[in-house]
């Protein structure tokens, strides 16, 4: 790896289950691996060559992990990094029901089981309150893809919507953006967690009114959504304005099921084959990055990866979560989901930091800088008995003036040009 380059932090994080298939799953003392053991199937006779056993190496297992330490772990030195103008992901992966939501979200009705989301806002909130010199502004957004459907999951709730242009996902030479996506100012993390579970009430069995016709029928794990915070920070520096922006985009995937097992028809059918095929592009999109020699990385390919392609494609510090439960029953899922977060481990990326400087802030700057010259100029054409020389720019009748006396020179009706007097 090159200097500055980095890794994809992944982790597992093991749903708490009373029926823990300790013959399958096991945790090595380090709690960096975890292995899988399937006993060979005695019906397909003695000679089978499938692979039973496998072993995974990531950068933490969470097993019996509070959502606290689970926060320390996962979110806590990339939402550090993001206050330095450091932009972040961090993304859930896992089939239905392993606990991406709880991890991502958590249960909004007990304080200690706060999830990621609410616990950065928090930490971002804890940080600005205390800086002195620094403005800093928040703002969230919250989207989710259904059905490869754009949908502003805050788009009625409070201001900031404007419900009249069409969503898209648009490449601009500062990145990619949703267009038409409601963006939120908030001060407090009070105004940022009413907006959070105003929006995702669905995620814990109540329907919410606002959401109503787009949620009806289904549940949240059906679609990716992708809460956005955005920091900027600006300070004085000197007569300069110096600006640091960041984004942390924290990505609860849908659920990754196997077609055949949810048994489905028609409507969830169709949304089974959605996700399946954007968490397949999403795959295709991790391996292309993690081969050097790859030129092109199809990142149109899909709503998901199109939105993500900045996250993924470098200037981002990215951690992986993988869910999975426990129970042998969900064995296959499980192995999926941990091939996915090793196969995500090889991707490097490159996060900078994202400053610019407030132009008006630079041209009051350089202005100063020139007066100061100007005065240095004139002690320095004072010390050299040069005192009429001004260092101000010539004026229009100053350079008709000159003008004049070019062509009064080229025709010979004077001898010498005086420019000492400018
Ligand atoms: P997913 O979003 O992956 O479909 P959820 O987050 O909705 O799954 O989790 C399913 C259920 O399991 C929820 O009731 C959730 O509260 C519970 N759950 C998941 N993970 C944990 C955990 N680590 N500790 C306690 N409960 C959990
Ligand atoms: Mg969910």
């Amino acid at each position: 790896m090159d200097a500055g380059e980095k890794r994809i932090r992944t982790f597992v994080r093991v749903k708490p289950t009373a029926e823990f298939a300790q013959d399958v799953i096991k945790f090595g003392p380090d709690n960096k691996t975890i292995d899988i053991y399937i006993k060979r199937d005695a019906k397909k006779g003695p000679v089978n060559n499938k692979q039973t056993d496998w072993s995974f190496r990531l950068d933490g297992v969470l097993h019996n992990t509070s959502q606290e330490l689970t926060y320390e772990a996962v979110a806590k030195s990339l939402v550090s990094e993001a206050l330095l103008g450091y932009n972040g992901t961090i993304m859930c992966y896992g089939q239905t029901g392993a606990g991406k939501t709880y991890t991502m979200t958590g249960a909004a009705a007990e304080y200690q089981h706060r999830g990621i989301i609410p616990r950065a806002l928090q930490q971002i909130f804890k940080a600005t309150a205390h800086s002195l010199d620094t403005c800093v502004t928040v703002r969230i957004s919250y989207l989710e893809i259904y059905n490869e459907t754009l949908v502003d999951l805050l788009s009625t709730v409070g201001s900031g919507g404007n419900s009249d242009v069409p969503m898209a996902v648009v490449d601009c030479p500062q990145g990619v953006y949703v267009k038409g996506l409601s963006m939120h100012s908030v001060s407090h993390e009070e105004d940022a967690l009413n907006l959070l579970f105003e929006a995702s009430k669905d995620n814990f069995g109540e329907t919410n009114r606002v959401m109503a016709e787009h949620t009806l029928n289904r549940n949240s794990s059906r679609s990716h959504c992708i809460f956005t915070i955005y920091i900027e920070s600006r300070f004085r520096l000197f007569s300069d304005v110096k600006c640091i922006h960041s984004k942390i985009d924290l990505i609860d995937l849908a659920g990754l099921d196997r077609l055949s097992k949810t048994g489905s028809e028609g409507q969830v059918l169709k949304e089974a084959s959605y996700i399946h095929k954007s968490l397949s592009f999403l795959e295709q999109i991790v391996i292309a990055l993690a081969d050097p020699r790859r030129e092109h990385i199809p990142f149109r390919r899909s709503k998901l990866t199109h939105v993500l392609k900045d996250s993924l494609g470098g200037n981002s510090n990215i951690v992986l979560v993988t869910n999975i439960c426990g129970e042998a029953a969900h064995v296959e899922e499980t192995l999926s989901s941990l091939r996915f977060a090793t196969r995500m481990k090889w991707i490097t990326t490159e996060p900078v930091i994202n400053e610019t400087y407030d132009q008006e802030g630079r041209v009051r700057a350089l202005e100063k800088e020139i007066t100061l010259l100007k005065q240095e100029l004139a002690i320095q054409g004072c010390l050299a008995n040069r005192f009429l020389v001004s260092y101000d720019p010539l004026t229009d009748s100053q350079i008709a003036d000159i003008k004049s006396q070019v062509h009064q020179y080229l025709e010979g009706a004077i001898d010498e040009i005086d420019v000492s007097c400018f």
